[in-house]
């Protein structure tokens, strides 16, 4: 029997697991299909306090990791795919086959791309489009790569990729974009760097091996046109992983956030806290999630000494 099980292992998951170990319960992490969450897939972060200098995705990750774990917190490589709530103790199923009981449940399991959901996105994902400039940019050297979106993402990738490709083309749906300001004033001044304003993909064409062209549209006059291209790499925004819980279990609302009360990290079932991008729509930010995470640790922690 575990005292607190937390489920993932971002920035959420990390913290939770500090501060819950600090306060002597017997904290285990499910790690998930891959340690340390999204922030393992990005570049540098600048904004995290605490460093002065720019500090990789994954050596902060590595950082945390090594953190939890002089607390004595046991991290499982395993992905959790369904919870039993009907108890007072949760039976949480791994993909192991291995049940894994706990008196308190974090959810920390964070967010995935989302994707643009066209037929040559799925045909080609994997042989020229990805989520993911951090992992797969290196096999675009001196080639034409496409990011499409706006947000802070999409520019953080393009940037990244002017590290390889010959040119990197911004492929935005309007004429402004959602990046910060600091990050679109990088994007302006790269020589690399073309944006297309007003330009949605139609679709990603290939030669049945790889991707060859993006059949755009500008959203204003309608023109088509296809643009040869080597690699898309798709940053559109994440959506909330909660594929684990069964519909009723938890309450979810309409943009799949796990609902949290408003001043705590209280879910719909108590006993079971929320922490990080699963349940945060609005910051997405590395230091929110590890303070929500410490707010769940310290959440679980009364309701373990109220609930003996
Ligand atoms: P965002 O939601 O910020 O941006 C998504 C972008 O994708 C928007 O520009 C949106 O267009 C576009 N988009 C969405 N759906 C489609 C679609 N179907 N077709 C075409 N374009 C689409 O997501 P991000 O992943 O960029 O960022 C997530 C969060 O993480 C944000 O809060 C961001 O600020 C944060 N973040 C912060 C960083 C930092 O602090 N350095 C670094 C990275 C992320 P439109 O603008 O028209 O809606």
């Amino acid at each position: 029997m575990i005292d607190v099980l937390i489920i993932g292992s971002g920035p959420a998951g990390c913290t939770a697991a500090i501060y819950a170990a600090r306060t002597g319960r017997s904290v285990k992490i499910i790690a998930g299909p891959k340690y340390g969450g999204q922030l393992t897939i990005t570049s540098y972060v600048e904004n995290y306090p605490g460093f002065v200098d720019p500090i990789s995705g994954s050596v902060l990750m590595d950082q945390m990791r090594r953190q939890a774990e002089r607390m004595q917190v046991e991290i499982i490589t395993d992905s959790i795919v369904s919870v039993d709530f009907s108890q007072r103790r949760f039976i949480s199923l791994g993909e192991s086959g291995v049940s894994y009981e706990s008196k308190i449940l974090i959810v920390a399991t964070g967010a995935n791309a989302k994707w643009l959901d066209l037929p040559g996105e799925k045909k080609y994902r994997g042989s020229g489009v990805s989520a993911c400039a951090v992992c797969d940019g290196f096999f675009f050297r001196d080639k034409d790569v496409a990011v499409i979106g706006g947000g802070n993402v999409a520019v953080e990738e393009a940037i990244f990729l002017t590290n390889f490709a010959k040119t990197v083309t911004l492929v935005h749906r309007r004429d402004k974009l959602r990046a910060e300001r600091i990050m679109q004033s990088r994007l302006f001044e790269n020589p690399k760097i073309e944006v297309m304003w007003n330009t949605k993909v139609v679709d990603i064409l290939g030669d049945g091996n790889k991707v060859t062209n993006l059949q755009l549209v500008n959203t204003k006059s309608n023109f088509e046109i296809k643009k040869p291209i080597d690699g898309v790499f798709v940053a559109i925004g994440h959506k909330p992983e909660t594929s684990l819980f069964k519909s009723g279990q938890l309450e979810i609302d309409e943009n799949g956030y796990i609902v949290v009360d408003k001043t705590s990290t209280h879910t719909s079932v108590p006993g079971v806290f929320a922490a990080g991008d699963v349940c945060n729509p609005n910051y997405h930010q590395a230091v929110v999630s590890a303070g929500q995470g410490c707010m769940a640790a310290l959440d679980a922690d009364k309701f373990l000494s109220a609930n003996r």
